[in-house]
């Protein structure tokens, strides 16, 4: 063991768990660009070598993606995309092409002027998500650069001494999706984790290693001045901590909760047959959100109950023309099949707000109540149920076809955002008319398909005796609900801190929604980040809830839990918690729990 001096250093934890290697320092990725003028008679080398060094990144990234394992999560896929995307933008494949014309400059100094250009655009952008996504262009421009400078080794290079046995813990500036592809596809190095000095939880490379199951830490700022080559690295993820050359006794620790968490995983993996109930013998069904069709494997693996919120929004957006009847046919199809009979619930389209169509996608809707204008306050605006009454055309074409897939399976169809009872009889009247166009065409379709609304609005909780005489379940989406009960945008920061799910109010509505669906035997499931909270658990089912539906990743340990607990003791800590007032006694009440 190296005999270096004890740190820690302080970050961003970006995936759970443990990891212990031997670190390596990865070279700082900004490169020295050569600068130069050219003469006119070179213009078409120096374009030449652009585009040849633009052609060997993308055989690269192509070449990665054709190389990923069929069962790799498919972040993997989508980063790749996106690299080669942005590869592929005219702006920074065209327009440094003009520079090296105009201002007769060599290849590397107009792609880094482009590149500032580029960067500058993104970091004027407010979404802090899309604003992240400069460093992803800075990935691509570098990759690009590396093989402008011919020889230079465009991949990560290798530690040197790393026994055999023996883990590794990357320690970089900031790393590229893509370099953590190539070092975890190594068969002659075993990746433990790694650290970066830049990058946020929401970073590319942070959501890779998260659904990679590599504990990373980013953020953590002097990470390569305090970290040495070959020093033994201990990456905490859950308590956002790197340990640097931990003393023999905390290496002991470490490595026995790392030996829990493994023991932890497999013992998780064995209640994947099981069904899930409570200590006193009550069922709970334990369903899937999912985005993309392909999700529906994730959701199998966790054992799911089903499929409780498929977000059909993803399959609009990133693309310039809308998908067609057909198209969304197959993809709901496929889920639906996927799940061998189990309900599949396909939420209608939910765009705008933070989920936008692109301009090009937004163009072809020419119909409803005109283009659509840039809005104020878009959370408020024309948002889900709402975008898709205005859009006539665009409603049909999905409810036909989440109609015609109700044939290969149980599909049930959600409609989001609800806040009026006439939205309600307006969206019914519209499948009414899609299952007549479809009758006219002599499609099949589920004639008994149910038709469920989304909670996601105070004033849809709070009409809930009315919501339950019209349709036939309720999904309650705790994260808008929260978002607007508290009028905290979800996506902006500078509030974020305010943003409280323990909030009074909004415990109240959930409660209230659920006991609203029990008293009219109508199911009422939660689909938002809640209904995945190992310590909002007990808080649901004592209020009353049945069905929880959440990320794929979190239906072992959720059920795990619900093994552990009384509806008994759940209801009677609901009682003690919804007799509070104070956010932070109710804290309290739910942390004094007893553990189970
Ligand atoms: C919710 O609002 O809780 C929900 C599940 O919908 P989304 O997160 O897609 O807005
Ligand atoms: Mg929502």
């Amino acid at each position: 063991m190296a005999e270096g001096q004890r740190e820690s250093l302080a970050g961003s934890g970006v995936a759970r768990g443990i990891a212990i290697g031997r670190a390596h320092l990865l070279a700082p990725s900004e490169l020295e660009v050569r600068q130069y003028r050219i003469e006119r008679r070179d213009v078409v080398h120096e374009i030449g070598r652009l585009t040849k060094a633009f052609n060997e990144v993308r055989d690269e990234l192509t070449l990665l993606k054709s190389g990923i394992a069929p069962d790799a999560p498919n972040e993997v896929r989508a980063f790749l995309d996106l690299h080669l995307l942005i590869l592929e933008d005219a702006l920074l494949a065209e327009t440094p092409r003009d520079l090296i014309r105009n201002r007769l400059i060599n290849a590397e100094w107009a792609l880094t002027i482009q590149l500032e250009e580029v960067v500058k655009q993104f970091e004027a952008i407010e979404d802090e998500y899309l604003r992240g996504r400069s460093t992803d262009v800075r990935q691509v421009v570098e990759r690009v650069l590396n093989a402008l400078a011919e020889g230079r080794p465009t991949r990560v290079a290798l530690p040197t001494k790393l026994a055999a046995g023996e883990r590794l813990v990357l320690i970089a500036q900031d790393l590229a999706p893509a370099d953590v592809l190539h070092l975890k596809d190594r068969a002659d190095i075993d990746l433990a984790g790694f650290v970066t000095e830049l990058g946020g939880p929401t970073s590319h490379t942070a959501i890779l290693a998260r659904s990679l199951g590599l504990p990373a830490v980013v953020g953590a700022e002097r990470a390569r001045s305090v970290i040495e080559e070959d020093d033994i690295i201990v990456i905490d993820a859950d308590n956002d901590a790197v340990i640097v050359n931990p003393s023999a006794e905390e290496l002991t620790g470490f490595r026995k909760r790392l030996r829990e968490e493994g023991e932890h995983r497999t013992q998780l993996r064995k209640l994947k047959g099981r069904l899930a109930r409570s200590s006193d013998g009550i069922a709970v069904e334990l369903l899937a959100n999912i985005e993309l069709p392909e999700d529906a494997r994730d959701a199998l693996e966790a054992g799911a109950d089903g499929i409780g919120l498929f977000r059909s929004e993803f399959l609009f957006m990133d693309r310039d023309e809308l998908p067609t009847e057909d198209e969304q046919y197959e993809s709901y199809a496929r889920v639906a099949r996927a799940m061998k009979g189990k309900p599949v619930v396909i939420r209608t389209l939910d765009i705008g707000a933070d989920k936008v169509l692109t301009e090009a996608a937004r163009d072809t809707l020419g119909m409803g109540r005109g283009a659509p204008r840039p809005e104020s306050n878009p959370a408020l605006g024309l948002r889900a149920i709402r975008y898709c009454l205005a859009y006539p055309e665009l409603f049909l074409t999905q409810l036909r076809a989440i109609l015609r897939a109700s044939e290969v399976g149980t599909v049930r169809i959600l409609v989001p955002m609800l806040a009026h009872a006439h939205e309600i009889d307006q969206a019914l009247a519209f499948v009414a008319r899609a299952k007549e166009q479809l009758r006219d065409r002599r499609q099949k379709y589920d004639g008994r398909i149910q038709i469920g609304g989304m909670v996601e609005v105070p004033a849809a909780a709070l009409s809930v005796s009315q919501f339950v005489q019209k349709l036939k379940f309720l999904s309650i989406g705790t994260n808008d609900l929260i978002q607007y009960t508290l009028a905290i945008d979800r996506s902006d920061s500078s509030v974020a801190h305010l943003y409280d799910h323990l909030h009074p109010a909004v415990l109240g509505l959930i409660a209230h929604t659920i006991q609203g669906g029990a008293k009219a035997h109508v199911p009422v499931s939660v689909c938002g980040e809640l209904a995945g909270e190992l310590e909002m658990t007990e808080l649901l089912l004592g209020m009353g809830l049945r069905q929880f539906s959440m990320h794929p990743a979190q239906i072992l340990p959720i059920k795990e839990r619900l093994f552990e607990l009384s509806t008994k003791e759940a209801g009677r800590l609901a009682g003690r918690v919804m007799r509070e007032s104070d956010p932070v006694k109710i804290r309290a009440a739910l942390e004094r729990a007893p553990a189970p």
